[in-house]
């Protein structure tokens, strides 16, 4: 039984990856620690219990890494997916500390195990968590157990105390009406993004919004960050920028996790529900260009797509939880998924057309492409025509978000007048906009919650001290 009716030093509210790492360091540091997740315990974790991996620097191959990532080649990559849109200090800052974390996660009780095939080639820049996102969240909560940290759950959070930049108190929501305040010495907010939110998405994406599907938890609400700024802390991203992939249109409205998710692009094409191809299939390599998909449905009418290919290429990337539709010609298939037959005939007649001699290689950017059509195919341009053919229909599929509150190294937010919060700090999603302006590569959310979550929990601890 919890006792709390005491004030603690380091308060996390989450109960994912970053709220995990900070409780874990805070507590490592000396200080007492309450997590209070508003999740029940079977659904404890929020996004992150769908990961499968993280993205971490290394001067060397490892046992389960088979190359070096140095910092200026993941500095490179940070760069390139967001445009440049990072807030360098930060950034550098987080790929330089990632490198520890490579160790100091296994000492948490986290295990590796080498790449999974088949999906986005990531062999050497990412270290994927043995059993998978819920048994890294296992070991991580057993940890934080063992140290004696305190873990409420079913317990969300619906109101925070907060006087000119310092945390007093957390109202904390009872199942049973009433409510109860929570005192500490610090914050940690570690409580994921507004995903779940589909009426917040509204307010910048319209009624299209109703059509996204949200691939992780619906306790990611967004309450505590629009607490947060409301009470003064500064904002930082662009509320419609997000990580988003294309995802099966068949998939439950949340918490569809990773099985949901294509990654047949490159090996077709897409078109929308007019028939019509609308962006280059094979623009570059997979793990750089998946995150860029959920958006381009999410522009197209009525915010659905469908991957079309044929019986040549099934086998050649990671199945999903749903079987493609099929038709023996593509008319058939064009019945199937309500399009216009001859729209589609026309589509696939001119991409056919368009295709080029080349040599099929699709962990390098090949010479296969088109020519004389627009969209033009640049890479891993094929033939589609062989019978059976095949589709599956996707939609948005919205992994989180990137408004977040403004933070300094210390994980530290910052006011709207630019002074340091007296003793509040932010991890994780709720964060990662600092990072991430725009864009995404594969692996750089957990790197993002356990590198600011380790440093807001140390830093929490060593404020409460003082
Ligand atoms: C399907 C899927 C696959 C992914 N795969 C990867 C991957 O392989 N690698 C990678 O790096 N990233 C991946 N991501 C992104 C990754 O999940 C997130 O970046 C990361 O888990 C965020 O961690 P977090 O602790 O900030 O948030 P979360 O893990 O989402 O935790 C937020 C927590 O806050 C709690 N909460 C929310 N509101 C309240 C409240 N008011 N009161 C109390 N508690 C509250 C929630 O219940 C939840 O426990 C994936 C995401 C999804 C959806």
């Amino acid at each position: 039984m919890v006792d709390l009716t005491r004030r603690f030093d380091v308060l996390v509210i989450g109960g994912g990856n970053a709220a995990l790492c900070a409780a874990i360091s805070a507590r490592r540091a000396g200080a007492s620690v309450l997590v209070l997740e508003g999740a029940p315990k079977f659904y404890r974790g929020g996004n992150t219990r769908h990961t499968r991996n993280m993205r971490c620097a290394h001067d060397a191959a490892t046992e389960i890494l088979t190359g070096p990532y140095t910092e200026e080649e993941f500095w490179k990559d940070l760069l390139l997916v967001t445009g440049g849109q990072t807030d360098e200090e930060l950034a550098r800052f987080m790929i330089h500390e990632s490198k520890d974390i490579l160790n100091w996660i296994v000492e948490q009780g986290v295990r590796w195990q080498p790449s999974l095939g088949g999906t986005l080639s990531l062999g050497r820049t990412n270290s994927f968590f043995l059993g998978g996102g819920r048994a890294m969240l296992n070991a991580l909560y057993r940890t934080a157990e063992e140290l004696g940290v305190d873990i409420l759950y079913d317990a969300e959070v619906i109101d925070l105390n907060i006087e000119d930049g310092m945390f007093l108190s957390a109202q904390l929501k009872q199942p049973v009406g009433g409510r109860t305040e929570v005192r500490a010495s610090t914050l940690v907010a570690a409580a994921g993004g507004f995903e779940a939110n589909i009426e917040w998405l509204k307010e910048y994406w319209g009624e299209a919004a109703d059509n996204f599907l949200i691939r992780g938890t619906p306790f990611n609400r967004g309450a505590i960050l629009k607490m947060l700024l409301a009470k003064g802390v500064q904002e930082i991203g662009d509320p419609t920028q997000c990580h988003a992939v294309a995802i099966d249109a068949r998939a439950p409205k949340f918490d569809g996790g990773i099985i949901t998710r294509h990654d047949s692009v490159v090996f077709g094409i897409v078109v929308n529900k007019h028939a019509a191809r609308f962006y280059d299939e094979g623009e570059d390599i997979w793990p750089k260009r998946y995150a860029i998909w959920g958006r381009l449905v999410a522009a197209q009418p009525d915010q659905i797509a469908y991957i079309i290919f044929d019986s040549t290429v099934v086998t050649s990337f990671m199945p999903t939880l749903f079987p493609p539709i099929a038709g023996a010609t593509i008319a058939e298939l064009a019945g199937k998924l309500e399009l216009d037959a001859t729209a589609l005939e026309k589509t696939i007649t001119d991409f056919n057309a368009a295709v080029q001699p080349g040599t099929f290689d699709h962990t390098i950017l090949d010479d296969c492409r088109t020519e004389g059509i627009t969209p033009a195919k640049t890479h891993w341009a094929r033939r589609i025509e062989t019978p059976p053919y095949l589709a599956y229909p996707v939609r948005p599929g919205i992994t989180f978000t990137y408004l977040g509150t403004r933070v300094n190294k210390q994980s530290r937010m910052l006011m709207k007048d630019g002074r340091p919060s007296a003793n509040m700090f932010a991890a994780g999603e709720i964060m990662a906009g600092n990072v991430l302006g725009k864009g995404y590569a594969a692996g750089i959310g957990m790197t993002i919650g356990s590198v600011f979550g380790r440093v807001a929990g140390r830093e929490a601890a060593k404020n409460a001290r003082n």
